[in-house]
Order: C-alpha cells, then structure tokens, then sequence
C-alpha cells in the first residue's frame, strides 16, 4: 500500500511528454495521482565563443547539466490501472490509453473512442483495460534513507555478496 510508480505519458496533441504519478491506493490498484511535466528536449547547445585552454587540453569537467533524460530502471507492475486526480498537464485530458503496439502511454480523453499513438503512429479503436504497465518503482531514496540512519540498524534483508 502506498507504494508509486512512475512511467512516462504522452500528450496526445503531440505538445509534449511528462511523468505520471500512479499510487497503489489497493492491493493491485493503481491511480494516477501526479503529472510532472517533462523539460523540453533540447538539441545539445554548442557552447559560445573559444573553447578555453582547459577545454582545448581535454581536461575540463563539464559543469552544465547533461540533457534531461528520463530512463530509470523499468519494472514491470500487474494489477488495474485507473485516472486518479491527476490531469495532462497539456491539454487537461483526464483519462489514458496503453498503446498495444509500443506500450507506451498517451493522455486521452474519457469519452474518446478513436485513438492515435503519439510515439509510434499506431492507431484504432480503444478497448479493453490495461492490466500491466512498466514505471520505475519509487523506492530507491527510501532504501538510501535506511542505510544511513543513525543508530545504524538495518531490517534483515537479503546480503549482497
Ligand atoms: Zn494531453
Ligand atoms: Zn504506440
């Protein structure tokens, strides 16, 4: 219970991607809560003006961030997927579609029969629930968060070897 998965959807106006925020309110429940909207994917910007002498020696550490890329390890959830609070952040659809030819998702409306895939083109008529779906779980910081508690307990897990 409580547990969140993250998985990337697209807008289905082609205006841009963000991070869906789904919650297991049930056992094997999950709800979209959150939409996190995506940084727009730029080009790689070339950097103005000379290279420094650093630069040119090969020796310097790049202080900008690297573009945004959103590619967490996956892990594949069972259970009934349904819109929780959450909206697109684009166009304010309150429903979603799996894609059944690249399992990516994309914002649709409720009511809306007549889907098209954003990311690969696919398109026909909605039917069916979606019962699986790939995120990443969000667990990673709560296992950080054990390992450095002061009095230095750790639960019995298994070891890594
Ligand atoms: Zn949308
Ligand atoms: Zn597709």
């Amino acid at each position: 219970m409580g547990q969140k998965m993250e998985t990337k959807m697209y807008c289905q106006t082609g205006k841009g991607a963000f991070i869906a925020v789904f919650e297991e309110l049930e056992r094997e429940e999950w709800y979209a809560m959150e939409a996190k909207p995506l940084p727009v994917e730029k080009p790689a910007e070339k950097p103005a003006g000379k290279p420094s002498l650093l630069q040119r020696l090969g020796l310097a550490f790049s202080t900008k961030p690297t573009t945004p890329s959103y590619n967490p390890p996956k892990k594949h959830v069972k259970g009934a997927f349904f819109m929780g609070d959450m909206k697109c952040p684009f166009c304010g659809n309150q429903g979603f579609v799996k894609c059944g030819a690249c399992g990516e998702l994309t914002c649709f409306p409720e009511n809306g029969k007549h889907f098209k895939c954003i990311p690969c083109g696919n398109e026909g008529e909605v039917s069916g629930t979606i019962s699986d779906m790939d995120g990443s779980m969000d667990n990673q910081r709560r296992s950080d968060s054990s390992l450095n508690r002061p009095d230095g307990q750790r639960k019995n897990g298994p070891t890594l070897r």
